[in-house]
């Protein structure tokens, strides 16, 4: 789809002028029959691609050329607004394309007609072994007039429920068929084979393979040839292009929702898979969200580690393979190019989904010879890919009170997740989140009961399956987000403050699953409360709350200690004989006749000693206190600090895995090895900074966020963003009236111009970046972003 390969396209202007414009009628003539042409546009000026790309579908730019489509209706556009595209062969009609002849055993080796292929999919059901369930499904009978159907195969051993639903398709470019082929391939594998990899797929998942989404670009010459296939639908629409899109809303492209497009929001919307990949052809690259902007998707270090690890598989069959766009393979989707409208946005954004986009051949329609040697470096990729869909963190949550599975409870990762990367339960309970591996507090909501948080460590290519129990809304506890540490008190009465009403609760717990809460009334007093010497000593439990080790104990819905233990924990104040209660940094302590006994934790119970022993800590909630994530690629990078720090605290964070840091007056700080040195001695918020890795690298600084106020010199300035969120570059200059002709560049060298009294809604400044504004204004100018 997305191609950077133009040697062959531009031929045509090597032959002379009458040879040229004789072809470029023929050309003319063929695509307006077809309704979709294929043709190049010299571009002299970055922005004109991005103008192209919203009247026409862009499939590949070198920055000073433009590979696209269009049907009738663009192109005329095009033409009519003074572009002069120079046609050329379509990809389908340049290709070696051999067809089944139906004889024998099919090997795989050719393309298939409609009805072999309708053919193929029917049998796969009669086809699949015992113990495995695969199922024909149509998601609707197109209307054009071939009346052709969205196929898919469902497979799973008969017992799905409660298992990760996982996705792959491919082809909705009619005219790139190489994944067609593997994924009928694959499910042929998956419903016969007896490989202990495939039964274990098998087994601990629901597969849904659709292998042509776009029947009718695929078979625009007819039921019984690929040849002549093209890249849009049987309506002349660019299916990726056509979806509901989370930036710019209903109908991006501006046309109303194709069948396939609807069909297929529908399945994700009700299906909520786990994980998908769709298969595209034209280039050989992994390609991970978002497609629209080039702000980081939650989990981008989780799609960097799957899809590179797709690629170095597949390199274990064929050494170069997936280099031809870049050199390892992988790329964020607006990195490469933006586009709008894309299937793997609305899935990722609105499907619950973590779905990628497999660039799998440059050729789209390569010789059907080829077609095997594309099936050896994808196949063990495509099983690794499936198996990352059982990794990850699991469970089920289900009604404390009841023990019946909750279904939709928003399961979110805090601190990590952004408003489109959450998941919610499915039907019975279960939740599947696939994540990079480390400590993760997991947060489950659902209206009508307490949430409920839980801390999870997981490993890369491991699972963690959790049981999760939701009490039903009632005197829910506060949940902290960010802790404050209470310092002691000397005579612990601030501690008493929580007491705002006659009752306390003390823990008693069996083991970490069973919370027993007993109360007791007691008189509040300035210092703390009594009960009287004579009265029988109260039987109180605070309760204790949290998972894997770590428990928050509460007391009247406030969060008053965190401790770890390791299994147990015991607490029984039925034969103890003291009248005052505290709790303080020190421990909860116990005080009667001016002594005080303290309550700490030891060997797995609570005990209580005279003598103080630190060894809870006490917490309340807190202000949670700016951050900035910082994820820096290899190479240079253009940052600029969004809070209040120092150049150590950078050096720090950026250990061995930066050599450079450059500011825009020279200044410079330069790692040996061993140490830092340089000019530099200030890192100050609003300025940007370029800095030279050796390793991706990405770390959290935490500390006083500051709004800074940038001057804008004459000429070239470098500047951060310090904003709070990441605007256009209109929104984010907000009362700053720039000059004509002004500038901004990002790292990736896309350019945003002040033309005619307006900016380019697209150019995105995102916070914690570096840019540089040419401003043609002949006096300085101050700018705060807020
Ligand atoms: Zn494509």
């Amino acid at each position: 789809m997305k191609v950077l390969r133009f040697v062959c396209l531009i031929l045509a202007a090597l032959v002379g002028n009458s040879v040229f414009a004789q072809s470029q009628r023929k050309l003319g003539q063929l695509m307006r029959e077809r309704g979709e042409y294929y043709f190049t546009l010299s571009v002299d000026d970055p922005l004109a691609i991005q103008s192209i790309g919203e009247i026409c579908s862009v499939d590949a730019t070198d920055g000073k050329t433009v590979v696209a489509y269009a049907n009738q209706k663009e192109y005329d556009k095009l033409l009519s607004l003074g572009y002069q595209p120079e046609l050329q062969t379509p990809p389908s009609l340049r290709a070696n394309v051999t067809m089944w002849d139906g004889q024998g055993t099919y090997n795989w080796d050719s393309y298939l007609t409609y009805d072999q292929y309708v053919s193929m999919m029917e049998g796969f059901s009669d086809k699949a072994i015992e113990g495995r369930e695969c199922t024909l499904f149509s998601l609707g009978t197109l209307s054009t007039s071939a009346h052709r159907q969205l196929l898919g195969v469902r497979i799973n051993n008969g017992n799905p429920e409660g298992k990760p639903k996982f996705l792959y398709t491919s082809t909705m470019h009619g005219d790139e068929i190489t994944g067609m082929i593997l994924m009928l391939r694959l499910i042929d594998e998956l419903c016969t084979s007896t490989d202990s990899r495939i039964v274990n797929l098998v087994n601990d998942l629901d597969i849904y393979i659709m292998p042509l989404t776009n029947p009718d670009g695929t078979y625009k010459g007819g039921n019984s040839t690929v040849n002549s296939a093209q890249r849009y639908n049987g309506n002349n629409i660019d299916l990726n292009r056509n979806y509901k899109d989370y930036y710019q809303g209903a109908h991006p492209d501006g046309n109303s929702y194709e069948d396939e497009t609807i069909w297929t929001m529908a399945m994700g919307d009700e299906n909520l898979f786990t994980m998908s990949a769709n298969y595209h052809g034209g280039a050989e690259v992994m390609n991970y969200p978002w497609d629209a902007v080039y702000d980081d998707h939650a989990d981008k270090d989780w799609y960097e580690y799957v899809c590179t690890e797709y690629v170095q598989i597949a390199r274990q069959t064929y050494s170069s393979y997936m280099s031809d766009t870049y050199s390892d393979g992988v790329t964020n989707g607006a990195a490469w190019y933006v586009i709008t409208g894309s299937r793997q946005d609305y899935m990722n954004a609105y499907g619950q989904c973590r779905e990628v986009t497999v660039e799998c051949s440059t050729t789209k329609t390569p010789s059907a010879s080829q077609l095997s040697n594309f099936w050896n470096y994808n196949h063990n990729s495509m099983l690794a890919f499936m198996e990352q869909c059982r990794n990850g963190v699991h469970g089920v949550v289900r009604d404390a009170d009841t023990g019946e599975p909750v279904e939709g409870v928003k399961v979110t990762v805090l601190n990590h997740d952004s408003e489109t990367s959450f998941i919610t339960t499915h039907s019975v309970g279960d939740f599947h989140r696939p994540i990079k591996g480390g400590s993760y507090i997991i947060q489950f909501t659902k209206e009508g009961y307490c949430s409920e948080r839980m801390n999870v460590t997981v490993a890369d290519g491991q699972r963690v399956d959790l049981d999760v129990y939701l009490t039903p809304e009632g005197n829910c506890p506060v949940l902290m987000n960010c802790y404050e540490q209470l310092m002691p008190s000397t005579d612990g009465s601030y501690v008493m403050g929580y007491l705002d009403d006659s009752t306390l609760h003390m823990p008693t717990h069996n083991n970490s699953s069973s919370v027993t809460t007993t109360s007791v009334d007691v008189t509040p007093t300035e210092n703390g409360f009594t009960v009287g010497e004579e009265s029988t000593i109260p039987q109180v439990t605070l309760t204790a709350y949290g998972s894997n080790g770590q428990y928050y104990i509460r007391y009247n819905n406030r969060y008053l200690a965190r401790a770890t233990y390791s299994n147990t924990l015991t607490w029984n104040t039925t034969t103890s004989q003291y009248g005052r209660w505290y709790i303080n940094a020190n421990g909860i302590y116990i005080t009667r006749n001016n002594t005080n006994y303290y309550l700490y934790y030891s060997n797995g119970s609570f005990q209580i000693s005279t003598s103080q022993n630190n060894n809870i800590t006490f917490y309340t909630e807190g202000n949670c206190p700016p951050e900035q994530v910082v994820s820096l690629g290899i190479d240079w990078n253009w940052w600029t600090p969004t809070l209040e720090m120092s150049l150590d605290d950078l050096e720090a964070a950026l250990g061995s895995n930066a050599i450079l840091i450059n500011s825009q007056d020279e200044g410079f700080a330069r790692y040996d090895g061993e140490g830092w040195s340089g000019t530099l001695d200030t890192i100050v918020a609003g300025q940007m900074y370029r800095i030279l890795t050796t390793a991706a690298t990405e770390f959290t600084l935490s500390g006083e966020a500051v709004v800074s106020t940038i001057t804008f010199l004459p000429g070239y300035n470098w500047f951060g963003y310090t904003g709070s969120q990441s605007k256009n570059v209109a929104m984010a200059l907000g009362d700053f009236t720039p000059t004509e002709g002004d500038t901004i560049t990002a790292e990736d060298g896309t350019t945003a111009t002040f033309t005619n009294g307006s900016w380019n809604d697209n150019f995105i400044l995102v916070p914690g970046h570096g840019y540089v504004y040419h401003s043609n204004a002949q006096e300085s100018r101050n700018i705060t972003f807020e």
